[in-house]
């Protein structure tokens, strides 16, 4: 259980609980004489059973979600043809859980075509009044339910990107940053490849600060992540590290072809002109993933590269030195 998302963890938590207090209505209705209700009870404690299986090894968390909605409301509109309306209070829960798990669209169809059969199977057996309060009921409470999901989803992307820039330059924050690092290198162990990573630290930004003033610094932040993002679509992405300090990754190449990359991006930065027409110039640190090792360590050795380019006079590139060079 520990390596799985929540979603999952409550699948298998529903998928076991359903199967397990249903069974025993199986008996008790087959104790009644009720055959019909005592198969379906065992219908849907089978259907339960497998989708605990189906979850459990496949992993295939929103096949199954769709799946479970449908079979629930196939479910309730059977029970609901064959024993009447008062099992019909089963779909107002079902159709809130149905817009909470899957998108609006695929819930709103689902609950459509739950209501619209429904109220066919309904419509002989009640009075026009009652048909039209059970109807208007459902509808009701789809509406509401996708409304309210509808913003609950909005609130949460907006919240989860909010959570992952940096407020001032908006590029990826320390947060966004380790979650990608996390993923490189899950990637890396799966299947190692060639991965790089610049290490990107603005040459003597205290001056800048000091001679212009601190929102002059800022402004240059912000049109130095700006022009690095222009041109460095296919580097992906950009993250501010520290202050002054921002990480581009991955690049998906080995330190000989990630070299004039950096190189590129360092003359590029020197002969653009940023806010009060100041001079910036940054030094780059460039490192190269090794085996098993962690992200700390990735980073700790572009760090050691770029504290050799500000010892070589700044606005350089210096790469790691590889294993082999260091032997030799
Ligand atoms: P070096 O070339 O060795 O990197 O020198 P440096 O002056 O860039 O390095 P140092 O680490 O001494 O100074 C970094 C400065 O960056 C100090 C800090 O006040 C400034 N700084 C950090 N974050 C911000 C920020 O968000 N806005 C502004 N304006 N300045 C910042
Ligand atoms: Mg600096
Ligand atoms: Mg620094």
């Amino acid at each position: 259980m520990k390596n799985r998302s929540a979603a999952e963890k409550m699948l298998l938590i529903f998928s076991a609980f359903a199967a397990i207090t249903i069974s025993p209505f199986i008996y008790l209705r087959w104790l009644d004489g009720d055959m019909v209700m005592a198969s379906i009870d065992a219908a849907l404690m089978l259907a339960t059973a497998v989708f605990f299986v189906f979850v459990y090894y496949t992993r295939k968390v929103n096949t199954a979600k769709l799946t479970l909605a449908i079979f629930l409301s196939i479910a309730i509109v059977t029970i609901v043809a064959i024993r009447g309306q008062s099992h019909l209070f089963w779909l107002y829960p079902s159709m809130i859980a149905f817009f909470y798990m899957l998108s609006a669209r695929s819930a709103g169809i689902i609950c459509f075509v739950a209501i619209m059969l429904i109220a066919i199977t309904l419509f002989p057996t009640s009075s026009t009044l009652e048909f039209l309060t059970l109807n208007f009921s459902l509808f009701l409470t789809a509406v509401f339910s996708y409304v309210i999901f509808d913003n609950y989803n909005k609130t949460n992307s907006k919240l989860t990107l909010l959570a992952s820039i940096d407020p001032l330059t908006l590029s990826g924050n320390r947060r966004a940053l380790d979650i990608k690092l996390e993923k490189i290198l899950i990637n890396q162990k799966r299947a190692y490849s060639n991965v790089s990573l610049l290490l990107v630290d603005v040459d003597h930004f205290k001056q800048i600060n000091d001679n212009y003033g601190h929102a002059s610094g800022d402004k240059v932040l912000v049109e130095l992540v700006a022009l690095i993002q222009k041109h460095s679509r296919s580097l992906d992405d950009l993250y501010r590290y520290g202050g002054e300090e921002f990480i581009l990754l991955p690049l998906n190449v080995n330190l000989a072809e990630a070299k004039p990359v950096a190189e590129k991006l360092c003359t590029l930065i020197a002969e653009s002109t940023f806010v009060d027409d100041i001079a910036v110039t940054v030094s780059i640190g460039v490192a190269q993933y090794r085996a098993d090792e962690t992200a700390e360590a990735w980073i700790s050795r572009a760090d050691a590269a770029l504290y050799l380019a500000k010892d070589s006079g700044r606005n350089c590139v210096v790469v790691e030195k590889t294993v082999a060079e260091k032997a030799s």
